[in-house]
């Protein structure tokens, strides 16, 4: 029979699958000698079992009466016993982290009797009713559904008619009386009493919390996070120990460096006589860990020891929960810490000159993804100068970020759907937001620490985040929020700093961070390691700028189209186009011609010795046609040609389907004067660089190639005309000249038009459009429903199809080098950006991608991940 429950003696740190994170650590640490409470834990087998069976199976059952019976042996102390009571706490944990997503109950086996033992031994009956209210509003709102706010309700009320500021100020006879109020709660609910006996309160509570595995909550944290849904949750139950019994008690959580800047200093908050809920989510604003240091010295040594053998121990940043006993401190759980990709980037590096990991660790710490969160924006300076912050809270998850403000989730999504850039603005929030803060630029809220549930979803997301702005006063009746005399209505725009924690009125203009410090650091190291090249996608030496910047190896792609996407050449472009003959086309070319040489002298110029890629024009005419009459008129003045001649030449050159129309090097074919301009205006900037001491090796490529005998065509029409200036010029180079890989038709007979290229480079957009037969330009009518349906596992245009077109890759990098060994093979669709598709590129023998300017640090650090 499989084993069910472990004890935390049994198990290790790699038992993550079966014994949930939680579980593993628990576990591990107790091996480690640390102080956890004792404890067993429930596997995802078990949970497996619930699911299918929807009832605790009698394996189960009796493993659980012998676990209970070896923890009362252990401790002491007896569940339901009226002299020395046992109390557990009951939580889940899955293999993944997902913090706050599922449900715990603290303070099991209390009931009317156990009650007042606990107040006996302990001399504290406050504390005792305090525990006992804290289990009566978990259970009725984890087990029978009743809205939490209901027992808050009852809470709020007690303090009011009392005058008091804080939970603290409750007297035992107040929470006596709220006990019987929680009660009544449970009555009117309809739901069933409370129940007395623990045995039934903890069977109740184990299958509350497999149910909780299938809330809406933690269904929509597993899709954002791609957690697999047949995980399952395991199961802790855990003898409790009180932060709330007393002055010499508290709770807190800590990380062993600060989880938003990365910084080496233990950072974490606690409150004084609490229980672990009243940190997290956020009640009390809890004090810094430095409090910790002044009310308690010697446990506060003890605390900062323990974080730094656990961080040794796992070799990461790790994230603790701490209960004080009276004096006493225990460990209730240490995970490798959530952090913001600034913070993740930084602990890796610095972990790396502390010898603590190797740089391939530091390089697989970080995911790619994240990396292109910390090159977004951060506010302009100038701008900001003259902007005065409304307050400040604590800046949770930096970043900057603009938006209008909503104060409830559903209000937020709604604006989100409708196209607004928003910004969720609450007293706190709770794990049933989720939805409202996905969509969020940033999150605000009056209340709560760095790591209330907002802090740590926001980081999680890489959204701006600032919490306990405690000045923000939220009316979610009448939609403002009020700061002083300050009045924020629904819909107004607000800007959130959170890097300094400050909320501005209106919107602020932002800037772009470049790659700098410890990121320019672990980019260097992931391109020492990397196999494959990151080159970039660029039209304009702006964008070239801003990918060196970032790192890259120099063009992949230059979509010369795009060059002419500007009103002067637009003109010329048109008037090409629309030329009945050669003769027609000669005076726009060379206009054209002119204009081009400059584009390509600044790109080479740009690059000094990097290596640039030149695609000859691939126009969809369609972009360049006028679509309506108030077009034709516009343009037939524009181009001195009469509307009547116009509407003729647009209707003769109007295709059905423009994308695989007469574009790439069917132009050629039929034009060739086209592409002898651009080569001339290459070769023109080539020769002004050399004269200039530059020497450049142009690369010339030829897109939609589809057949050998079509590329041989090109190829000749592109060589006679280099050869021909080179040797009006005298002058030799070397040069290249490639193909794209774009039509299914030349993948498949890659051997041959490898004879006549020199390299090839996949055009994924198109090759992706081809195998399928999805319009590129069409798929939004239908790709959500078919990701929806699960029919494809994602979009074949973000990330690449390896059954379909990658096969086909495969197929044409295996024929292109069985002619030519070295062949040199690129990918410059969309997806030379994407980190997925990027570690099939490096499988099957890519030389490089190529990707728009901001992706190149993505890819940068996917390549080397790829490579280890
Ligand atoms: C491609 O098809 O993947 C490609 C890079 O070319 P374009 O997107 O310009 O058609
Ligand atoms: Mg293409």
């Amino acid at each position: 029979m499989t084993k069910l429950i472990y004890e935390f003696s049994e198990g290790n740190m790699s038992m993550r699958d079966l014994l949930g994170g939680k579980g593993a650590n628990l576990a591990e640490m107790t091996h480690l000698s640390l102080p956890v409470p004792r404890g067993f834990t429930l596997t995802t087998v078990a949970c497996h079992d619930y699911q299918q069976k929807q009832t605790l199976s009698d394996g189960l059952l009796s493993e659980l009466d012998q676990a209970l019976t070896h923890l009362s042996q252990t401790t002491g102390k007896q569940f339901d016993g009226t002299s020395q009571p046992l109390l557990v706490s009951v939580r889940s944990g899955a293999a993944i982290s997902m913090p706050g997503m599922m449900d715990t109950i603290l303070n099991i086996g209390l009931n009317d009797q156990t009650v007042e033992a606990l107040a006996t031994l302990t001399h504290n009956e406050r504390f005792a009713y305090d525990s006992y209210r804290r289990l009566l509003a978990m259970f009725g709102n984890v087990v029978y559904g009743i809205d939490e706010a209901t027992f808050d309700h009852v809470l709020t009320a007690a303090k009011h008619v009392n005058g008091y500021q804080s939970d603290l100020e409750l007297t035992s006879a107040d929470l006596k009386q709220i006990v019987n109020d929680f009660k009544a709660i449970y009555q009117q609910s309809g739901k069933g009493e409370f129940p007395q006996s623990p045995k039934e309160q903890l069977l109740a509570a184990i299958n509350a919390v497999f149910e909780s595995w299938n809330n809406h909550r933690a269904q929509v944290y597993r899709q954002q996070n791609h957690i697999s849904e047949s995980l399952g949750t395991a199961v802790n139950i855990q003898e409790m120990v009180f932060g709330n019994a007393g002055d010499q008690s508290g709770t807190g959580v800590a990380f062993t460096r600060n989880p938003a800047t990365g910084e080496k200093k233990v950072f974490g908050e606690y409150l004084l006589n609490a229980q672990g809920e009243d940190v997290v989510a956020g009640i009390r604003t809890p004090q810094s860990i430095e409090v910790l240091h002044e009310d308690m010295p010697e446990i506060y040594d003890e605390l900062m020891a323990i974080a730094e053998k656990l961080e040794t121990h796992y070799q990461d940043m790790q994230d603790l929960e701490f209960t004080i006993e009276n004096g006493k401190l225990y460990l209730l759980q240490a995970r490798d810490g959530k952090r913001t990709p600034y913070a993740a980037v930084k602990i890796a590096v610095d972990q790396v000159d502390e010898g603590l990991i190797t740089k391939a660790q530091a390089i697989q710490r970080v995911s790619p993804e994240s990396v292109s969160t910390m090159l977004h924006p951060e506010f302009d300076e100038g701008a900001l100068a003259s902007h005065t912050p409304m307050t400040t809270g604590l800046p949770a998850s930096p970043g900057a970020a603009t938006g209008q403000v909503y104060f409830t989730a559903e209000d937020a999504k709604q604006a989100a759907d409708a196209g607004e850039k928003v910004v969720l603005i609450r007293q706190d929030t709770s794990p049933e937001d989720i939805d409202g803060m996905i969509v969020s630029q940033a999150i605000v809220t009056s209340r709560g620490g760095m790591t209330s549930h907002a802090a740590v979803v926001a980081r999680g997301m890489g959204a701006t985040g600032v919490v306990g702005a405690h000045e923000i006063q939220v009316d979610y009746v009448a939609k403002v929020a009020k700061i002083g005399e300050q009045v924020i209505h629904e819909g107004d725009w607000v800007s959130v700093d959170g890097t300094s924690g400050e909320l501005y009125l209106g919107q602020i203009k932002t800037t772009s961070v470049g790659v700098k410090g410890e990121l320019s650091v672990l980019l260097d190291w992931a391109k020492e390691v990397a196999q494959m090249g990151v080159y970039t996608n660029a039209d304009t030496p702006q964008d070239f700028q801003k990918a060196l910047d970032f790192g890259a190896d120099g063009i992949g792609l230059t979509r010369t189209e795009h060059m002419f996407f500007k009103p002067e050449r637009l003109v010329q472009m048109r008037r090409l186009i629309l030329a009945e003959d050669a003769l027609g086309r000669a005076e726009p070319l060379t206009e054209l011609l002119k204009m081009q040489q400059e584009d390509f002298y600044q790109l080479y110029k740009l690059a000094g010795d990097k290596e640039v890629t030149i695609r000859l024009l691939d126009p969809p005419l369609h972009e360049f046609l006028p679509h309506d009459e108030e077009e034709i008129q516009a343009v037939s003045q524009q181009i001195h040609l009469a509307p009547e001649k116009l509407r003729e030449r647009t209707n003769a050159l109007k295709e059905l389907n423009p994308m695989l129309g007469h574009r790439g090097d069917r132009l050629a074919v039929t034009f060739p004067d086209i592409y002898q301009m651009q080569v001339k205006a290459i070769m023109s900037a080539v020769i002004r660089l050399h004269d200039e001491g530059l020497e450049v090796h142009p690369h010339i490529m030829i897109p939609l190639t589809d057949s050998k005998s079509e590329m041989a065509w090109v190829r000749q029409l592109v060589i006679d005309q280099i050869e021909a200036m080179m040797s009006d010029q005298e002058f030799e180079l070397a040069y290249t000249v490639g193909t794209m890989m774009e039509m299914p038709r030349a993948c498949v007979t890659a051997d041959q038009v490898a004879e006549v290229s020199d390299f090839f480079s996949f055009g994924t957009n198109d090759l992706t459009q081809l195998t399928f037969g999805y319009s590129r330009d069409d798929v939004g009518s239908f790709m959500p429903e078919y990701i929806k349906q699960g029919i494809l596992p994602a979009d074949p245009f973000q990330t690449i199809d390896t059954e379909g077109v990658g096969t086909l890759m495969e197929i044409a990098i295996n024929k292109g080098r069985q002619t030519k060994a070295e062949l040199p093979i690129g990918v410059c669709g969309e997806v030379g950006g994407d980190p997925a598709s990027i570690e099939f590129f490096n499988q099957i023998g890519v030389t490089y991608v190529s990707c728009s300017p901001y992706r190149v640090p993505v890819a940068r650090l996917a390549a080397a991940q790829a490579t280890l």
